[in-house]
């Protein structure tokens, strides 16, 4: 399954996310393991971010990817406190440091902040025309903030925003606004940080298809065309299992029941974050 950014680029809608990793040296291993399981299985988006760890989650996936660099569409992002103009090339030389590239693939403003978004592209452009980011979008922007981006010149690639199966807000405005865009949304925490993997409802379903609950979770999110999930996940079984939630087809019956317990939005809802 593959995802076309404005751009023209395909990408894989199943990455991996690495928030919380690099943060227990016991556990540094097994998460390095995990992230070249899942280029080996073909989830080759990676997504970080240089508030992981402090810069540490970076450091770890520059281990997990050295050598293998170029199969890899990485991901980071920069906080809305550096979102300067010149402060945005100073944190992307700092997390390409760290990351051991000469390159990002995509570079996001982790959220909108005091800086004027005119001068967050502005850096984005210039970090664009010295080929240390290849392209730029935003994450957790609602339908305003879209909005006032879209005003600005450049090609925003993706929205990364909070979206599963107990996160249906972005259903009522977000997703179609994007989706006529012609802009993918990036969904983070696709099994809700391991919260929606208890439920009932979400192993009746995987019990009919032989699936677990994670993969029952992550196929729902990617249902639609122009949506990316990049779970965590800290082991390679966890990637594994994961990594094949890819060829889950949910049925109509599945989703008629999904729909009972997790009802999509009524109305407009803002946009929640984590
Ligand atoms: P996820 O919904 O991806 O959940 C991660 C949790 O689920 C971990 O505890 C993980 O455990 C567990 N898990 C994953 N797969 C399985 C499985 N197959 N079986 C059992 N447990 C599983 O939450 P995140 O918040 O981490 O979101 C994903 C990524 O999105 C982040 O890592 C980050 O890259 C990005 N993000 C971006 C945000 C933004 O503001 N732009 C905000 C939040 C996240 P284990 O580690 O043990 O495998």
């Amino acid at each position: 399954m593959t995802v076309t950014l404005p751009s023209g680029e395909t990408v894989p809608a199943l990455g991996m996310g690495t928030w919380m990793m690099a943060e227990k040296s016991s556990l540094r291993a097994a998460e390095i393991a995990a992230l070249r399981e899942g280029l080996d299985l073909g989830l080759t988006l990676i997504d970080t971010a240089e508030m992981y760890g402090s810069g540490a989650a970076e450091s770890l996936v520059g281990e997990a990817v050295l050598g293998r660099r170029d199969e890899v569409f990485l991901v980071s992002k920069v906080l809305p406190s550096n979102a300067s103009v010149t402060g945005t090339v100073r944190a992307c030389e700092a997390s390409l440091r760290r990351l051991g590239t000469d390159r990002l693939d995509l570079y996001l403003l982790h959220w909108r902040g005091g800086v004027p978004l005119s001068q967050t592209v502005e850096a984005f452009a210039s970090l664009v025309s010295s080929g240390k980011i290849r392209h730029w979008g935003v994450s957790n922007f609602d339908l305003a903030d879209m909005r006032s981006l879209a005003e600005l010149p450049g090609f925003c690639q993706t929205n990364q925003i909070l979206y599963n199966l107990s996160r249906r807000g972005p259903e009522h405005d977000l997703l179609p606004w994007q989706a006529s865009a012609g802009m993918p949304v990036m969904a983070y925490s696709p099994v809700e940080q391991g919260r929606l993997l208890g439920s009932a409802v979400l192993a009746s379903v995987a019990a009919r298809h032989g699936a677990t609950p994670s993969q029952v979770a992550l196929a729902w999110v990617l249902r639609l065309p122009g949506v990316i999930a990049i779970p965590k996940a800290g082991s390679a079984a966890h990637v594994r299992e994961n990594a094949a939630a890819s060829s889950l087809e949910l049925s109509a019956e599945d989703l008629a029941e999904l729909d009972r317990a997790f009802p999509p939005p009524a109305g407009p809802e803002p946009l929640e974050m984590l």
